[in-house]
């Protein structure tokens, strides 16, 4: 499943998304409010998901309060089985210990559900002034490996070692996915974003994988780009760039600086893909600690993932409809929480979305 793909050539799209295409009926999609302002952010995506008529039961589920010994970490097995079960998902952040602790969620999510691929759409709101008017770029990023698969140890004491895997078939799948991302999207470029010259074997084999996926899609401009020189481009010329694919830690990093081009972690959306016809849709953004229960989150990053989500789930209608409001109440000015420079309570921004549907 190529996600929200106007003209998927693959013949992926799921049993699951075409039943959903033409029916009324509601479907039931997992929601994991999540950590911090998760649970603020989730209630303005419920509200204005009911305003506007999307048909979808939510099945709530909280990180739990101890550890499970069937997934090791705080998230219950049930849960992770009613992502299974439904096929499709929305997530809240979930915080992380920092430098100790329980198995980080999100990796455990990922694993769980072999959510392979992470696409970062990152475009310029109109009617939000940043230094970019044209910012319009997909990133990438791998999503079960590299530095992020948890394999850290101490080998004698003051030195400690962490394992950065890369394997030919997650990049492989990776690559197919960007590759057929841009196709279905028409776009032009997919650039290998990459640290090959001092990560040689790792990121040589990533770069080996997204040229033989290349050369099967001659129609689509490819180029292969080291991570820091990539950074500066990024900050001077976004425009430069349209579809960027990457391992892991690569893709983590290069989405928040996107991010900041456009008006920063409040805006940014994301959706999780997984090998069985699962997507899991989520904020760019973490718990956001320094300002959770004051009623001060923007619920735009997780409102667009709600989109996307809905998208893949080919409710092209209320996806469209839910995107608009959202434009328009950001380029009108006059409610908008406090990141993106006014004063608006994270419900006050909800309701006027909700006015504007
Ligand atoms: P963060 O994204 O939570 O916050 C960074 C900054 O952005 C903060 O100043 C915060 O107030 C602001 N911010 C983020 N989202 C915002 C929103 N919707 N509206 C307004 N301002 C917003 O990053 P962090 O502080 O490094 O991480 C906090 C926790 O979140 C950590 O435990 C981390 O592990 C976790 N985290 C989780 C995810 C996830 O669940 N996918 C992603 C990143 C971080």
């Amino acid at each position: 499943q190529i996600l929200g793909a106007v003209n998927s050539s693959s013949g992926a799209a799921t049993s699951v998304a075409r039943a959903f295409c033409s029916s009324t009926t509601p479907i039931t999609a997992t929601l994991f409010p999540g950590d911090g302002i998760g649970p603020e952010i989730a209630e303005s995506v419920k509200k204005v998901f009911t305003t506007a008529g999307v048909p979808i039961e939510w099945e709530e589920h909280y990180v739990g309060t101890e550890i499970d010994p069937r997934t090791q970490s705080f998230l219950t097995w049930e849960s992770l089985e009613s992502v299974r079960r439904n096929k499709v998902g929305l997530k809240g952040p979930m915080a992380t210990p920092i430098g100790k602790g329980h198995r980080s969620l999100n990796l455990t999510l990922r694993k769980e559900l072999n959510l392979y691929a992470n696409v970062r759409p990152c475009y310029s709101l109109p009617g939000y002034k940043t230094r970019y008017d044209d910012v319009d770029l997909i990133t990438i990023r791998e999503n079960t490996e590299g530095e992020y698969s948890g394999l850290e140890h101490q080998v004698v004491r003051g030195v400690v070692e962490s394992l950065k895997i890369i394997t030919r078939q997650a990049s492989l799948r990776v690559a197919e996915y960007a590759f057929l991302y841009a196709k279905t999207h028409g776009r032009e470029r997919v650039s290998a974003i990459h640290k090959a010259n001092i990560m040689q074997k790792t990121d040589g084999l990533f770069l080996k994988c997204c040229r033989e996926v290349a050369e099967k899609y001659p129609e689509i401009t490819y180029e292969e780009v080291v991570i820091d020189n990539c950074c500066m481009m990024l900050v001077k010329n976004p425009a430069l760039f349209d579809v960027l694919v990457m391992p892991n830690l690569y893709g983590d990093i290069i989405s928040d600086l996107c991010a900041g081009l456009v008006g920063g972690l409040g805006l940014t959306p994301s959706c999780n893909i997984g090998e069985d016809g699962v997507a899991l849709a989520e904020a760019v953004h973490g718990s956001a600690p320094d300002i959770a229960g004051k009623n001060l989150a923007n619920p735009t990053a997780l409102l667009l993932s709600g989109v996307m989500m809905l998208r893949h789930l080919k409710f092209n209608e209320q996806a469209e409809q839910i995107h608009s409001a959202i434009i328009n109440t950001i380029a009108e000015g006059k409610y908008r929480t406090a990141d993106l420079g006014g004063s608006s309570t994270t419900t006050e921004f909800t309701k006027a979305i909700c006015d504007h549907l």
